[in-house]
């Protein structure tokens, strides 16, 4: 997602009830041990005990199932397993790597760009990505703080300029549907709010998020909806994943991924281009490929610079521009992403 620092808007805990996606949730793998003894790795690859302390492993059972049996160097379990690289000390790889802290514009609110700003909607993800900054705030396991989302859309209303308010977190969607209708039933009393736009890994990870309901709640919203999904490899896409886009794209939503350009996952030619030419498979268009942001513990994903232009450079020649993505880095203090 986008970085985003722990603020406001608290998590709820995924409610105990029926609801099929929160069974599966609830069901993830968290024991590094299980998901390597699954792929045939269990006395191939060590998991890092000191780096499952610092920020558990999470995965649902049905995006392990992606990963190729076998294979220690597989590019989703590399985005998941913790490794003692994220032990080490590198310098220039900080807690607050994007300058959250000093963005925000009120309870969950952060405003750093003209027009649009985020609304921290939950700290809670389905999957732990190692690269990730959310590793910093363990702030999912913290019980939901009733009264807060007032605060949010307070700080959204009293704000004119901004049309266009992006949901992000942590993963938006693992909120439940009724708690985000209650949400956006709020924001369309603000009438200067002219789009929405939701930033999520879960119709990726757990792709039965997209249920009924969800198809219903977004039908129902008053606004053109832009919903960007977080896809690193082409591995991520499957049959389920397909029909879990197919279902959006049936509410009019414009579907756009975003990637992090990482180290052993996807800093291939091959890689990145399967990867656009996937996702336009699946009806989603590629928007950006982002540098890592320099979050401690995640230098061991770091593409230099000069190797990312290269990549892209080659890229561009192979792909259909619309399938390019735009490679950027967030720069904290910048009025807008940085194009490399
Ligand atoms: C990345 C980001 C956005 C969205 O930027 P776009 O270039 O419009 O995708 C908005 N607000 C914050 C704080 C962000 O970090
Ligand atoms: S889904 Fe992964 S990348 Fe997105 S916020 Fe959660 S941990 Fe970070």
């Amino acid at each position: 997602m986008i970085p985003a620092a722990p603020a406001g808007l608290q998590p709820e805990p995924v409610p105990a009830t029926g609801v099929r996606w929160q069974q599966l949730w609830r069901d993830a793998i968290r024991d590094p041990a299980e998901l390597l003894a699954l792929l045939g790795l269990a006395s191939v690859v060590d998991a890092s005990a000191a780096a499952a302390a610092q920020f558990a492993l999470r995965v649902p059972r049905g995006f392990a199932a992606r990963m190729r049996h076998g294979d220690p160097h597989d590019p989703l379990l590399r985005q998941v397993l913790p490794v003692d690289d994220e032990l080490r000390l590198v310098p220039g790889f900080s807690l607050d790597a994007v300058g959250d802290a000093p963005a925000r514009a009120g309870h969950g609110v952060i405003h750093k760009y003209e027009g649009r700003a985020l609304l921290v909607a939950t700290g809670s993800c389905a999957v732990h990505c190692r690269y990730c900054f959310r590793r910093h705030f363990p702030y999912a396991d913290e019980t939901a703080a009733a009264g807060q989302w007032q605060a949010s859309l307070e700080a959204v209303r009293a704000d004119a300029s901004l049309h266009e308010v992006i949901l992000s977190g942590g993963d938006p969607l693992s909120l439940s549907t009724p708690k985000l209708a209650e949400l956006t039933e709020a924001l369309a009393g603000v009438p200067h709010v002219r789009r929405l736009r939701i930033h999520t890994r879960l119709p990726i990870v757990l792709p039965e998020r997209v249920d009924d309901a969800l198809r219903d709640w977004l039908l129902g919203l008053p606004w053109p909806v832009a919903i960007v999904v977080h896809a690193n490899h082409a591995h991520e896409f499957d049959a389920g994943v397909d029909a879990a886009m197919a279902r959006l794209r049936t509410t009019g939503a414009t579907l756009l991924n975003q990637a992090v350009l990482l180290r052993g996952v996807n800093d291939s030619v091959d890689a990145l281009a399967d990867l656009s030419t996937r996702s336009f498979d699946a009806g989603v268009l590629p928007y950006y490929l982002h540098q890592l942001d320099r979050v401690a513990g995640a230098a061991h994903f770091e593409v230099h610079d000069d190797e990312a232009l290269r990549l892209h450079a080659t890229l561009r020649q192979q792909l259909s521009g619309y399938l390019l993505p735009r490679l950027v880095r967030e720069v904290a203090g910048e009025a807008s992403k940085r194009p490399l």
